[in-house]
């Protein structure tokens, strides 16, 4: 049979186009795209002529037997999203549990992801850590999910819309509390930003019209309620200097 590829795409900057992606793309029989009219500016752009079919969250069920069996036939196809890695908080999922049921090998490329982008330059914990993806839009269901993560430890790693951003800011600290927390939004763009801060002036800084793309990381329940403070990193800095101590 052929193989099943699944290729991340960029979150905003084309330069992060892997060279394996394209080679694939390049490659492969079929592209099974989330939209392929943007699919088709990513393809145009690095001069990739192969077809494409539209497989997105409406017609999943109905594409996939069609899928299957051009893959079963021998033919080579590539799954993508609009942008980062499939199947995370995107389409693909599906395609990839019934690619193994009928055994059709599954090839992964590593690349670009907007949760594990926006948590290595977040200064807090990365691990362990939860990828949550969308919390639920209704206040109620969305209330009931973050209850259930009160006790989590882990740093979690939220997936959010600008217009419901600072909402959801405002109810993570109805629930869990004041904590630390990290908005990153634009990654890879020209207007990239990290705002670190706790939960209550995040929301405070995010106003209604918030613009962009954005990721929110929430620092896990805290192993013990008080802690000893270290001796603050500034005061540690100027001790060095005084006694003159380098490594
Ligand atoms: N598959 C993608 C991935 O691997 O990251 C996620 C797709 S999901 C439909 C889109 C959400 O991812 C956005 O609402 C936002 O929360 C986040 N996101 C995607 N690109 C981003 C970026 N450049 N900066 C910040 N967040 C981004």
């Amino acid at each position: 049979s052929g193989t099943l590829y699944l290729v991340p795409t960029p979150i905003g900057n084309l330069g992060d186009m892997t060279q394996r992606a394209i080679d694939t793309l390049q490659a492969v029989d079929l592209i099974a795209a989330e939209d392929t009219r943007n699919t088709q500016k990513l393809l145009n752009r690095f001069d990739i002529a192969t077809k494409q079919i539209s497989f997105h969250e409406h017609n999943t069920q109905a594409r996939i037997p069609e899928l299957l069996a051009r893959l079963q036939e021998g033919q080579n196809i590539a799954q993508l999203s609009d942008a980062g890695m499939p199947s995370i908080s995107d389409p693909g999922k599906e395609l990839v549990h019934a690619a193994i049921e009928v055994g059709v090998p599954v090839v992964p490329l590593p690349g670009p992801n907007a949760g594990l982008t926006a948590l290595i330059a977040s200064g807090l914990v990365p691990q362990p850590f939860l990828f949550y993806g969308f919390l639920p839009r209704k206040q109620g269901e969305q209330r009931t999910a973050l209850e259930a993560l009160n006790n989590e430890r882990a740093t979690m790693i939220f997936y959010e819309s600008p217009f419901r951003v600072a909402k959801t800011l405002t109810m993570m600290q109805t629930v869990f509390g004041d904590r630390q927390a990290v908005l990153a939004r634009e990654l890879t763009k020209k207007f990239e930003e990290f705002l670190r801060g706790t939960l209550s002036e995040l929301a405070a800084a995010m106003s209604e019209e918030a613009r962009g793309e954005f990721v929110i990381l929430v620092a896990g329940a805290p192993d013990e309620p008080l802690q000893a403070p270290d001796l603050p990193l500034k005061a540690q800095v100027e001790a060095a200097i005084a006694t003159g101590a380098r490594p």
